[in-house]
C-alpha cells in the first residue's frame, strides 16, 4: 500500500475561522489536501479539495460575508483532476472516492468523479442535504445515486485501510487510519485542523462540540498508540515535520 499526499490549493484565512474562540486579526495561509491510497486491489481517493466554481466565483459560492475571513487562493492546477493528471491518472482510474465530510474544501472536487463510486457517512449525507448554508457547494452529490455508498460508523475499506467515524466538526465526519509498512498514519481531516488543535483545550469549528471533543480524544489515543497524525489545514506541519508531498509515495 502507498499513500500520496496531494496539495490542492490554499486559503487566506483568519485564525478565528479555525478557532472560533479566538479574536479576528491573525492571518494564515492554510493548505488543502487530497490523499491517494493505492493498494494491491484498488486506488482510493480520500477527499477531493475544491470545485472549479470555488476558484472562479468564490463570493458566489461562499457568500460575500465569508470572503474577508476565508478567501480561496486557487489556480486551475490546484484542482484534483489536474493533480491526478500529473501522476498519470484520470478520474476513471480511481476505484473509490471517499469524503471525510461534504464541506466545499473536501468534496468540491467530487465534480470530476461523476462516474465513480463515492462513499461517505450516512449521517453526513443527510446533514448536507438538509443544510444548504453549511454546504453551499453541491458538487459533493453523486450524479448517480446507485454509485453512492452510505457508511455507518467505523469501516474497514480493506485490510489496513480503516475509516474512523469522528463526528463533531460535522455530524458525519470521518478520519482515515492507514497501517503503512513503516508506521500507521492518521489522516485526521477536519476533526483536527492543525497541531495547535490537537489538544482538548483548543477545539476547532464544530457543529457539535461535545462530539468533537470525544472524537478528538479517540484520535489522541491512536497517536499515543503510535500513529503519526497528518492535519487537514496546518500551515506549517508539512515543512516542520518533513512530510513529503505528491508525487512522493509513503509505503
Ligand atoms: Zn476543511
Amino acid at each position: 500500500m502507498t499513500l500520496t499526499i496531494i496539495p490542492v490549493g490554499f486559503f487566506d484565512s483568519d485564525w478565528s475561522v479555525l478557532s472560533p474562540d479566538a479574536a479576528p486579526g491573525r492571518r494564515l495561509r492554510i493548505p488543502v489536501y487530497s490523499y491517494l491510497i493505492r493498494t494491491a486491489h484498488s486506488q482510493i481517493l480520500f477527499d477531493t479539495g475544491c470545485s472549479h466554481q470555488c476558484r472562479v466565483d468564490p463570493a458566489g459560492l461562499l457568500g460575500d460575508d465569508t470572503i474577508p475571513y476565508l478567501s480561496p487562493e486557487l489556480t486551475p492546477d490546484d484542482h484534483i483532476s489536474a493533480q491526478l493528471q500529473k501522476l498519470g491518472l484520470v478520474p476513471k482510474d480511481i476505484d473509490l472516492v471517499v469524503n471525510s465530510h461534504c464541506h466545499f474544501d473536501h468534496a468540491g472536487g467530487n465534480e470530476a468523479f461523476i462516474s465513480n463510486h463515492i462513499a461517505m457517512q450516512s449521517a453526513e449525507y443527510e446533514a448536507a442535504a438538509s443544510d444548504r448554508q453549511a454546504y453551499p457547494d453541491l458538487a459533493y452529490r453523486p450524479a448517480d445515486p446507485a454509485r453512492l455508498t452510505l457508511l455507518h460508523g467505523d469501516t474497514d475499506l480493506e485490510p489496513k485501510v480503516t475509516l474512523i467515524f469522528t463526528p463533531g466538526h460535522t455530524l458525519g465526519h470521518q478520519s482515515l487510519l492507514l497501517e503503512l509498512s513503516d508506521r500507521a498514519v492518521l489522516i485526521t481531516s477536519d476533526a483536527v485542523y492543525t497541531r495547535a488543535h490537537f489538544s482538548t483545550d483548543c477545539l476547532g469549528a464544530a457543529q457539535d462540540p461535545d462530539l468533537a471533543r470525544k472524537s478528538l480524544k479517540r484520535l489522541l489515543e491512536m497517536v499515543q498508540d503510535g500513529a503519526r497524525p497528518f492535519f487537514s489545514h496546518d500551515p506549517d506541519q508539512a515543512v516542520q515535520e518533513g512530510w513529503r508531498l505528491s508525487p512522493y509515495e509513503y509505503v
